[in-house]
C-alpha cells in the first residue's frame, strides 16, 4: 500500500512538472485574433425607415400569418392580437417612443416615433457562435440566420448571446423551441419575400440586397428634410411600386451599417436610436471577441493542460507527506501487526 502511494506521488510530481512546462510553453504562443465577419456579397435584408412608418402593424399581422403563429393578447377582451414584445410566437413588433405631449411624429421632445423590432440577421451573429450544436445557422449566400428545431437541445445559449434579445424560448411547452424571424426564407422558393415588407403600405419596411438597401438609405439621408422624392415599396429591384413623398428629418446614422460588424436589417430614424430602445454597440461583433478568447485559451490545448496542472497540484497537496520513501521490506513473519485497524474495531476486538 505504502509502495503504491509512493509510486502515485512520483507520478503526480512528474505529471505536474510536465503539465506546467507544457502549458507554459503553449500559452506563450497566442492564437491569431479572429476578425469580425462581414455580410455575404449577396446578403438580403430589410431597410426600416421609421419616418415612413404609420404604426398600422400590418407587418405584425402578416408575419403571424406567414409563420403560422397564434395571436397574443394583452387586453382583457382578447379581441385583437396585441403582443407587447417579441416572443416565441411573435417575431416582429412595432414599438412606440413617446415623449411629453406626443404632439408631433418623429420628434424627440413632445413627440413620438415608431421602431420595428425583429431579428437583425447580423453579419457575424453571436447566436450562431454560441449554439453548441449548429441549430442556429447563417446561410453563406443570403446571410439569413436560420433556426433548425431538429438540432436544438434547448440550452438557450443563443438567447443569452444575442445583444438584441431576439431569440425567445417556448417556456410553456415541454418540447420548447426557439422562436425568431428567419426573414421568411420558407416563402422565397415561391417567389415571395419577407411578408412584413410585402404588406407594408408605405415602404417603411423594404426588402432587398443589403448593399442596395444601404445605397437607398444613403440617398435618403443625403437629401435635406422635406425634399420631394420617391419611395420604393415591397422589394427593391422588384416591380415598381414607388410613390412620391418627402424626406424626413433623418439622423445621419444608418443603424446596422456598422454596428456589431454590420446587420442585414438597417434602420433610419429621426429620433435617437438608443432612446428608441436599440443597444449601443461597437463595430466589432462579440462572436469575434469570444471566439478569439476561446481559441487563445484552448490554443494547442493550453487551457486543459493548465487545468490539469492545477488539479494535479491540488491532488499532490492533499496526499499525506509521511511516506515519501519506499517502505521497509514486508515482514511476513508478523502479518497481524501490519494491518491497521480502525480504533473502534480495535476496541471491539479487545472487549
Ligand atoms: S406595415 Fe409598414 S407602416 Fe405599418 S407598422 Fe409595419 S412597418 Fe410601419
Ligand atoms: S439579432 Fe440576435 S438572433 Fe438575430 S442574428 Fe443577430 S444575434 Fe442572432
Ligand atoms: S421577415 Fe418574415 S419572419 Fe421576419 S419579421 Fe418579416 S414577416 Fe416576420
Amino acid at each position: 500500500m505504502a509502495a503504491s502511494n509512493a509510486r502515485r506521488r512520483r507520478f503526480l510530481k512528474q505529471a505536474l512538472a510536465g503539465g506546467a512546462a507544457l502549458g507554459g510553453a503553449l500559452a506563450a504562443r497566442p492564437a491569431a485574433a479572429r476578425p469580425t465577419r462581414h455580410r455575404p456579397k449577396n446578403a438580403v435584408g430589410l431597410l426600416y425607415d421609421a419616418t415612413l412608418c404609420i404604426g398600422c402593424k400590418a407587418c405584425v399581422n402578416a408575419c403571424k400569418v406567414a409563420n403560422d403563429l397564434p395571436a397574443e393578447f394583452s387586453t382583457p377582451d382578447h379581441l385583437w392580437d396585441t403582443p407587447l414584445d417579441t416572443s416565441a410566437t411573435t417575431y416582429n413588433v412595432i414599438k412606440v417612443y413617446r415623449n411629453g405631449t406626443m404632439a408631433r411624429k418623429d420628434r424627440e421632445i413632445n413627440g413620438y416615433a415608431f421602431m420595428k423590432v425583429s431579428c437583425n440577421h447580423c453579419a457575424d451573429p453571436s447566436c450562431v457562435s454560441a449554439c453548441p450544436v449548429g441549430a442556429m445557422h447563417k446561410d453563406p449566400e443570403t446571410g439569413i440566420v436560420a433556426y433548425n428545431p431538429d438540432r436544438c437541445i434547448g440550452c438557450r445559449y443563443c438567447v443569452a448571446a444575442c445583444p438584441f434579445g431576439i431569440p425567445k424560448y417556448q417556456f410553456d411547452s415541454p418540447t420548447g423551441q426557439i422562436g425568431k424571424c428567419q426573414l421568411c426564407r420558407q416563402r422565397m422558393k415561391d417567389g415571395h419575400y419577407a411578408a412584413c415588407a410585402e404588406v407594408c403600405p408605405t415602404g417603411a419596411t423594404l426588402f432587398g440586397r443589403t448593399e442596395d438597401l444601404l445605397v437607398e438609405a444613403r440617398r435618403r439621408m443625403a437629401l435635406p428634410p422635406g425634399t420631394p422624392t420617391t419611395f420604393p415599396r415591397g422589394r427593391l429591384g422588384g416591380p415598381d411600386e414607388s410613390y412620391p413623398g418627402r424626406t424626413g428629418h433623418y439622423l445621419q446614422h444608418i443603424y446596422g451599417e456598422k454596428e456589431y460588424g454590420g446587420l442585414q436589417m438597417l434602420r433610419l430614424s429621426a429620433v435617437d436610436f438608443y432612446k428608441e430602445g436599440l443597444p449601443k454597440l461597437g463595430d466589432r461583433s462579440s462572436a469575434a471577441t469570444s471566439e478569439t478568447l476561446q481559441h487563445t485559451l484552448y490554443n494547442h490545448m493550453a487551457m486543459p493542460v493548465g487545468v490539469l496542472g492545477v488539479m494535479l497540484y491540488a491532488a499532490r497537496r492533499n496526499v499525506p507527506r509521511d511516506h515519501d520513501e519506499e517502505p521497509p521490506a514486508h515482514d511476513d513473519t508478523h502479518p497481524a501487526t501490519d494491518r491497521q485497524l480502525p480504533d473502534d474495531q480495535e476496541a471491539k476486538d479487545h472487549d
